[in-house]
């Protein structure tokens, strides 16, 4: 079985990824995560008493803590989910999404090259690097233009999209320059289960269930491409597995949405799954002043993962969004730990003693 380093396991798509591999038992996990505002150890609480298991609270610039995990560990492979990852928050607050997407994925890169250069030749051959990176480095597009392919120019806007594409070049370089076995992926908004309710989708489904309002941003025109969460981490999986070193795979959901059709399809199913008599939830959106520099359009060709390794999304928008609603709705105290802080309480008591 494989063992497999995990960079910010606690996170939405992180702890996705660890919990499809335990409970399918596929791989051995370490997790590496520095346990940001955005990270939850509830998300893995089932793991708890895993062998196969193990969390360990730090950074990916921490050069002698990573030194020391590739050496106590020999992991077959590195994951590099860790990021900064809130566009909002890229701009309030750049420098943090330069020192974890940037300094932070330089330096996991130069440790693993330096921990890689001195395995064996067949130990070398059977080690990779697949680093998780988003559709966003891409810019934006127009309505008609085409969508994202694995050889668009980058032209990164945000903050984040910029930090992001600087460590995509990275890793790009590292393998070229060094050889080391690096993948790239390039994929679409995700949505699911555990996701920290900062983003769009949690958001609308907790406000709409408090009866808040619903703010979009703009004119709510805005499109982004969808992808469930579990869907994402089947597609890394293959990637990890098939994928080939050097490339990159543009992953994506089929599955272009306005902003403004993501809340009015998210208020349809909460009018059918949680009807409150006299209110429409529709009734609550709210359009606000528009994000600085907001990407008009994203769309991700990802017909090469399809071609070279058979990948498609197996879940549509429809039934997706609608297990992701079903699931925080019935999952009121995960909500509600994030809501209270307690989950920050229970991080302290389960995790600053060890
Ligand atoms: P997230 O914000 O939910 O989780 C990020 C995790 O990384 C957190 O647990 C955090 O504690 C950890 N982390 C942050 N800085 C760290 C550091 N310096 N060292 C160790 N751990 C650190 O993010 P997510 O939505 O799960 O995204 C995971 C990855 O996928 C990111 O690289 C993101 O850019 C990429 N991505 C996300 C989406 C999306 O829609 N969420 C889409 C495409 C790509």
């Amino acid at each position: 079985m494989q063992k497999l380093l995990i960079t910010g396991g606690a996170g939405f798509i992180g702890a996705n990824f660890i919990l499809q591999a335990r409970m399918e038992n596929w791989a051995n996990i370490i997790n590496l995560d520095k346990l940001t505002y955005a990270s939850n150890l509830q998300n893995l609480a089932e793991l708890e008493e895993d062998k196969n298991y193990h969390f360990i609270q730090g950074d990916i610039a921490d050069l002698e803590l990573v030194s020391n995990l590739l050496e106590q560990y020999h992991p077959d492979a590195i994951i590099n989910f860790a990021a900064e990852s809130h566009v909002d928050r890229s701009i309030l607050n750049p420098l943090s999404f330069v020192e974890t997407n940037v300094v932070g994925t330089f330096k996991l890169l130069e440790t693993t090259r330096l921990y890689w250069e001195k395995l064996s030749s067949p130990q070398q051959e059977k080690f990779r690097f697949v680093h998780v990176s988003t559709d966003e480095v891409y810019g934006s597009l127009n309505p008609t233009d085409p969508a994202f392919r694995e050889d668009t120019p980058y032209a990164p806007n945000s903050p984040y999209a910029a930090s992001k594409a600087s460590s995509d070049h990275f890793v790009r370089a590292y393998h070229h320059t060094y050889g080391l076995p690096t993948i790239t992926t390039n994929c679409s908004n995700n949505y699911g289960p555990r996701q920290f309710p900062e983003k769009l989708i949690p958001l609308m489904i907790l406000n709409a269930l408090d009866g808040k309002t619903l703010p979009i941003y703009g004119d709510g025109q805005n499109v982004r491409d969808w992808l469930y969460v579990r869907d994402h981490c089947e597609a890394i999986n293959l990637i990890l597995r098939e994928g080939k070193f050097g490339e990159t795979y543009n992953i994506g959901g089929l599955n272009e949405q306005s902003n403004l059709a993501v809340v009015e399809k998210i208020c349809t199913i909460l009018d059918e799954l949680v009807p409150k008599p006299g209110l429409s939830y529709s009734s609550l959106i709210t359009f606000v002043k528009d994000r600085p520099g907001h990407d008009r359009r994203y769309a991700i060709d990802c017909g090469k993962l399809e071609k070279l390794l058979g990948w498609r999304p197996k879940e549509t928008f429809e039934s997706g969004l609608f297990k992701t609603i079903e699931w925080y709705v019935n999952n009121s105290n995960w909500v509600e730990s994030i809501r209270s802080g307690a989950y920050t309480n229970w991080i302290k008591q389960n995790y600053e003693h060890r």
